[in-house]
């Protein structure tokens, strides 16, 4: 079950990859996630990727590639695994063929204002990584998260300027490797509104990836 959600930044990649990736009991991999950690704790490879990531530009290919070739191989990736922003540019795309077969990617597709709209509200534990939203998903006590009780947070890159940069790559960067995936056969399509309750995109989303991977 080797699975890729694909998307642009704040259509809800994180959201629905952690869903996919709780009932197929398979790991949740997001770069994204794995160079925060990075970051926040200082190491080598933080401090190399640092201006990057706060500036909304992609960490170059080979960097990535290796980190995530590494993580796929751990043992707890031989069922499967969900990755979660990654790849984001047709190097990726290769390089991660050479390493595993994807099965599934599936597509969220999300019109701009929707996208500024979550990100600017977006909160994150700091803990355990849930995602909230201070508009369509509030936690239950303010700046507290409801699975785990710690404490959430804005991400740096959360601010209205690096949106735009990010939005950038992804259109210029990303979204072309669509085609990519689409020639291959493996493409399912979840479309996102601003007026779609959360839960019901995760259900379409689970659906459709089930099917894909005919497990019904
Ligand atoms: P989002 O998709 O919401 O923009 P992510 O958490 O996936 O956020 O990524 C945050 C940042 O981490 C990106 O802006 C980029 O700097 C870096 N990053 C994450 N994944 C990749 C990747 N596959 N290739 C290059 N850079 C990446
Ligand atoms: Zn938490």
């Amino acid at each position: 079950m080797n699975i890729v959600v694909f998307g642009p930044p704040g259509g809800g990649k994180g959201t629905n990859s952690r869903k996919i990736s709780e009932e197929l009991d398979i790991p949740h991999i997001a770069t994204g996630d794995i160079f925060r950690k990075e970051v926040n704790e200082g190491t080598y490879l933080g401090k190399k990727i640092e201006e990057y990531v706060e500036a909304g530009d992609l960490v170059p290919d080979d960097v990535v590639n290796k980190v995530v070739e590494k993580r796929l191989s751990g043992p707890d990736c031989e069922e499967g695994f969900v990755l979660d922003g990654y790849p984001r540019t047709k190097e990726q795309a290769e390089a991660l063929a050479d390493v595993a077969e994807i099965e599934v990617v599936v597509n969220l597709d999300v019109s701009d204002d929707v996208i500024i709209n979550r990100l600017s509200s977006r909160r994150v534990c700091s803990d355990c990584g849930e995602i909230y939203n201070l508009e369509f998903k509030p936690p239950e006590e303010e700046g507290i998260c409801d699975k785990c009780g710690g404490e959430l947070y804005q991400r740096e890159d959360d601010t209205p300027e690096v949106i735009k940069k990010r939005l950038e790559e992804y259109k210029e960067r990303t979204r072309p490797l669509l085609g990519y995936y689409r020639d291959k056969g493996v493409v399912v399509d979840v479309t996102v509104q601003e007026e779609r309750p959360i839960e019901e995109v995760q259900q379409e989303v689970l659906e459709k990836t089930k099917n894909a991977l005919d497990i019904g």
